[in-house]
């Protein structure tokens, strides 16, 4: 009688474990190939661009299949990993594989919206109309928070009632950027997402 090794034992085991569970499941071959064919015609005859995941700055490399219709509109039909990627290597984390949401989803947030103060209502407003908001916000709390001298009479200039916290997706010009504009104002605490 030949002998097992604890080692082949536990493959086979696992492997007889995976087989029972898969047929237990219905995943059997026809499935897979079913599936596999209609990926394909999915994306069949689709032009490929590539692209970069949005999110944060390690900048997966994405691939978008989009279909020209025939009203001349053009139809996104997928976005995934790019597998020719040195970054990610065709993988994306949880969030990156939801890119294809920001093109369409109808629950997409597509201008800013204010929700002015004691109101329970969100409402759109105009870009315009949020810049000038914001930069009347910002002029505001720095004049009620901005610190000329501290309590031992050395000159600080600072502006203490307002934060700024950078994305994780800024380049490192943006976040030079960033930085300078903050300081001219006088903000001491700058974070960035990266660190939080
Ligand atoms: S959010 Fe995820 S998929 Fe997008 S660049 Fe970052 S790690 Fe990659």
């Amino acid at each position: 009688m030949p002998t097992v090794t604890r080692r082949e034992f536990l493959k086979v085991g696992a492997a007889g474990a995976g087989a029972l569970a898969a047929s237990g499941l219905g995943f059997d071959v026809a499935l897979a190939e079913s599936n596999r064919v209609k990926q394909k015609l999915r994306i069949e005859g689709a032009k490929e661009l590539h692209s970069i995941c949005p999110y944060c700055a390690v900048g997966c490399s994405l691939v978008a299949y989009t279909r020209t219709n025939s009203d001349g509109t053009t139809q996104l039909l997928q976005i995934e990993g790019d597998p020719d990627s040195p970054v990610n290597e065709g993988r994306l984390c949880p969030k990156g594989a939801t890119a294809m949401q920001l093109a369409v989803s109808p629950r997409r947030v597509e201008s800013p919206m204010y929700r002015p103060a004691g109101a329970t209502a969100w409402q759109k407003i105009s870009w315009d109309d949020m810049l000038d908001k914001i930069a009347n916000n910002i002029k505001a709390s720095r004049d009620a928070t901005f610190v000329a001298t501290d309590g031992n009479g050395n000159t600080v200039n600072r502006t203490e009632g307002i934060a700024f916290a950078g994305g994780a997706a800024f380049s490192s010009e943006e976040g030079y950027f960033a930085t300078k504009l903050m300081r001219g104002l006088g903000l001491v605490h700058l974070e960035q997402q990266a660190r939080v």
